[in-house]
């Protein structure tokens, strides 16, 4: 499978004369092992981490060493020069925030200069640097770990973990990703899960985990509304559920709104309350990191009761003495501060809703997921859209991981269950020559899997290759939408201009991950295809207005229905017991290797 077949990442950087770091790194895939008897199921959170398995037809979640359900997904660099994941990890966030890296899961897979990761560059107390390929990647004092291998830390830990409690070797999991994780954001999880040494039997969204826990053991009919507002992302997707059918039929969300975002918005509340109080606040790194644990403790204490105190002794100086901060949060003042972050996640449903002629009382159920959720205000602006209460059927911090084992089962069983899961995000190409225009190839909301055919002509004499610039994002033009890379096609056969003509197919499997492939109509021949992330967005951006390789022929639109296969319908799982063939190597590189020009 993929997992086994990616080549090796960059190893992590140690700058020279650094100490040692006592910790196998994860820097390439775990070879092949013999497949363990038991598949589980990991939810791996912005914040926090969870893993569950069905034993006895049953599913429960793994506790982690220390008896929690959940594991925080963090990694840091002790003062040992130690690399530690996890609680460990958590308990050095609030006096050494620049070597603990939290929030991860925004950042994996996400280009590192693109836009979105440039403006939330201040928001991360440590260092987010680019990796050899432009992916993101952090600087822990002498230490540079690429996302992947963040993300890897912590599922070794959850691997760990899981073995320690079921007394045996774990090397198979489903794993959870956001609905709306972009294709590269998947292929980098699938990746991380090979350098924890984990074969990834599935990448699930997380709203149909949800609604896995949900429906299991019992017999629902209905249309539901998945809710997830976890720690820095936010899903809402709509479900049919009907027996052992799991359709989703339209998915939206935000990968950068979140529970963090409530903490930040009290952060800089209680900064203006020093002020008001003291004078210009002055803190440092490490006032800050004290000013967001409390701004999160009182939130969370904001569910449950009216008020809370707060008291930061010694947290900056004002005129050279320290200064402590003291003030109550009522849960009103937090409401007022964070309302406008809940109305967009209303907004979002409703959109959601929209997009397939639906209403709220179009919904039978709204399923609550994520932490966040268990904010008052939440609930109550949930109930007044949908005119109902959400459900309390499924734990908001277990029902991801716990629908995760329950597919990880599925997958292994006869009787599985079928997933129709839906595209997240449009995908499309970059006309060239057409002053930046992106045509959409493949429409949001489309259910998995999805194959489009498209024509090219060639526009010179003998024309040896094509570039394909790809882009995912609902926009027309390539400033809107975000580069994903650029598939060459080469090797084309001698002609005249405009008679070489060739199909390219894009299919989106079950995972939602993009496989290109094409073929020359006139001997129908397969064409080689290579992907190369290699450019950054901007420099493609300007490549994509400039230049004109097949401008004359521009893409061949087929009429709707003409070419491009439909939807083959639902998908039974468990999946064949053969193992798919590896990817075509073919000096294929990053993230894209799954890419084939077969
Ligand atoms: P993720 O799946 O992204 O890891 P979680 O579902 O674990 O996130 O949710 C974590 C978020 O939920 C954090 O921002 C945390 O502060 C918030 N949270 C947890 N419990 C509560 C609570 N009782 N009230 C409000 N927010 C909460
Ligand atoms: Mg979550």
């Amino acid at each position: 499978m993929a997992d086994d077949a990616h080549p090796p990442p960059t190893p992590p950087r140690v700058e020279p004369g650094a100490p040692a770091i006592e910790i196998g790194l994860p820097d390439r895939p775990v070879p092949p092992s013999r497949r363990s008897r038991i598949s589980i199921g990991i939810d791996l959170g912005t914040s926090n981490s969870c893993a569950a398995v069905v034993q006895n037809g049953r599913p429960r979640v793994i506790p982690s060493r220390d008896g929690y359900n959940t594991i925080p997904s963090m990694v840091a660099l002790n003062q040992r020069q130690r690399v530690v994941v996890g609680r460990n990890a958590k308990g050095q966030l609030l006096f050494s925030p620049a070597r603990t890296v939290h929030g991860a899961k925004r950042l994996v897979g996400r280009a590192f200069d693109s836009a979105v990761v440039q403006s939330m560059l201040s928001h991360f107390p440590y260092e987010v640097v680019s990796t050899e390929d432009g992916f993101c990647a952090v600087r822990l004092g002498p230490l540079t770990l690429s996302m992947e291998q963040v993300q890897a830390l912590v599922l070794q830990e959850v691997k760990g973990v899981a073995e320690n409690f079921l007394g045996e070797e774990v090397n198979r999991a489903v794993i959870t990703v956001p609905a709306y994780y972009s294709e590269r954001q998947r292929e980098a999880v699938r990746r991380a899960g090979a350098l924890a040494g984990l074969h990834v039997e599935r990448i699930l969204n997380e709203p149909t985990a949800a609604a896995l826990a949900y429906a299991w053991g019992r017999n629902v009919r209905e249309r539901v509304l998945v809710y997830d507002l976890g720690g820095g992302t936010f899903d809402a997707s709509v479900l049919e559920l009907a027996d052992r059918v799991y359709q989703v039929v339209s998915t939206g969300g935000d990968t950068f709104l979140g529970g963090v975002d409530f903490d930040q918005r009290i952060v800089a509340h209680l900064v203006s309350e020093f002020e008001r109080q003291h004078g210009p606040f002055q803190g440092d790194a490490v006032a800050f990191s004290r000013l967001t644990d409390a701004a999160e403790r009182a939130k969370c204490a904001l569910s449950e009761q009216e008020r809370f105190p707060i008291h930061l002794p010694y947290l900056a100086s004002v005129d050279g003495s320290p200064t402590a901060l003291d003030v109550t949060l009522t849960r009103t003042e937090l409401e007022a501060l964070v309302a406008p972050l809940v109305e967009r996640t209303v907004r979002t449903c409703a959109r959601v809703l929209q997009d397939k002629g639906l209403g709220p009382g179009d919904v039978d159920e709204v399923i609550l997921v994520g932490g966040q959720s268990r904010m008052p205000l939440v609930q109550e602006r949930i109930r007044a859209f949908f005119g109902k209460a959400p459900s309390k059927a499924v734990h908001p911090d277990e029902a991801v991981a716990v629908g995760a084992a329950l597919l990880a089962q599925s997958l292994d069983s006869a009787e599985g269950v079928v997933l129709i899961d839906v595209v997240p995000i449009s995908i499309g190409v970059g006309l060239p020559g057409g002053g930046g225009r992106v045509k959409r190839v493949i429409e949001r909301n489309s259910p998995l899997p999805v194959r489009k055919e498209y024509q090219l002509a060639t526009t010179k004499d003998d024309q040896k290759t094509f570039d394909l610039w790809i882009f995912e994002g609902e926009g027309a033009t390539v400033a809107e939408c975000q580069y994903l890379g650029t598939v060459q096609l080469t090797g084309l056969p001698r002609g005249a201009k405009g008679s070489v003509r060739i199909a390219v197919a894009f299919e989106l499997g079950e995972e939602c991950l993009l496989t290109v492939r094409a073929r020359e109509l006139g001997a129908g021949r397969e064409v080689e295809v290579t992907f190369t992330t290699k450019g950054t967005p901007a420099e493609v951006k300007k490549r994509v207005e400039k230049e004109a390789s097949y401008a004359a022929a521009g893409i061949v639109v087929p009429p709707p229905g003409a070419v491009g296969t439909p939807h083959p319908g639902p998908v039974a799982h468990p999946a064949p017991a053969a193992e798919p063939p590896p990817p075509a190597s073919g000096g294929l590189k990053g993230l894209w290797s799954r890419i084939t020009g077969r």
